[in-house]
């Protein structure tokens, strides 16, 4: 591939892809492995999207297939328990020796997790006329205009096509944007940044036939194109606008799961949490050295 890193790293995901699917479970690619290979480099954790209830039969498989059981507890970063993001559903490593010391995370998400709204999964790799997913190969031209090299194929290995891959994250944005105001950052935050990096590859990938725009949910294209600059300057009322109105144009047709996001606290809310606290304690005060109340119990 870009160098012989990269070459044993994409046998390694082409040996896990055909270890899962000789084992039955549908899959696909999704996340950094799939941002880093576009952008001409490999990544520090494999993610795939399979069925629900498959993650402990798809660990099985690999472990059997020479990949290694997870050995770093909640310090992993597969598991990343200190950052506020989702929670994949399971994972293992590569075995060490295969990639020189690096025992990188293969991770599994449910398809419920991200992809509710997508047909089933690939159980084999797709026809290139497949509306979803796509085989994983790509003209060496999209990185090197004058590249005379044959494709890039990671067969059996297949990711969402990147037009859909928007979907999915618009998808993503609408059941974990919080509509109040002056909240903390949420999940929605990691969406759009994700999504701001594929405003930025789509043009290239359109290029080489990789993206193609009217192939995105038509009721989500007002919103990519604003994205993408359509409506001259974007502000933070447009945004939410934008937002706002498709989630709730989803939500009355019933499409939105609700989020698994743990509720957040509002700036204002904390403050009402901490005066709250601070009143308590002063009213505490307030019974103890009135002489009304002789004794009061400790916290
Ligand atoms: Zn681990």
């Amino acid at each position: 591939m870009f160098n012989s890193f990269s070459e044993r790293y994409a046998d390694q995901v082409k040996l896990v892809t055909d270890a899962l699917d000789q084992a039955g479970i549908n899959n696909v690619l999704w996340g950094h492995v799939i941002e880093h290979f576009l952008e001409k480099s490999v990544s520090s954790c494999i993610d795939y999207i399979i069925h629900d209830g498959m993650a402990e039969k798809a660990c099985q498989t690999l472990l059997a297939a020479g990949l290694e059981p997870c050995e770093n507890g909640g310090e992993c970063t597969a598991t990343r328990h200190w950052e506020d993001r989702m929670e994949v559903a399971a994972h293992v490593h590569l075995e060490g020796t295969t990639l020189g010391g690096n025992k990188i995370p293969v991770m599994f998400w449910e398809k419920s997790s991200l992809l509710w709204a997508f047909p089933e999964l690939p159980s084999s790799p797709p026809s290139s006329d497949d509306p979803y997913y796509m085989p994983i190969r790509i003209p060496w031209t999209y990185y090197d205009s004058r590249s005379q090299r044959p494709p890039i194929d990671l067969t059996p290995a297949r990711m969402i096509k990147p037009v859909k891959i928007v979907e999915a994250l618009i998808w993503l944005m609408c059941r974990d944007r919080n509509p109040n105001e002056g909240l903390e950052w949420g999940w929605e935050h990691r969406w759009q940044e994700i999504l701001e990096s594929w405003v930025q590859k789509a043009p290239g990938l359109a290029e080489h036939g990789l993206f193609c725009r009217n192939e995105l949910r038509p009721d989500f294209l007002p919103l990519w194109d604003y994205l993408c600059g359509g409506e001259g300057g974007q502000t933070p009322k447009k945004h939410r606008a934008h937002y706002l109105g498709l989630q709730a144009k989803l939500r009355a047709e019933n499409t939105l799961p609700s989020t698994p996001q743990p509720k957040r606290r509002t700036m204002k809310r904390l403050m009402q949490i901490i005066e709250y606290h601070s009143e308590k304690e002063y009213q505490k005060r307030v019974k103890r050295y009135s002489g009304n109340t002789p004794w009061i119990e400790e916290d």
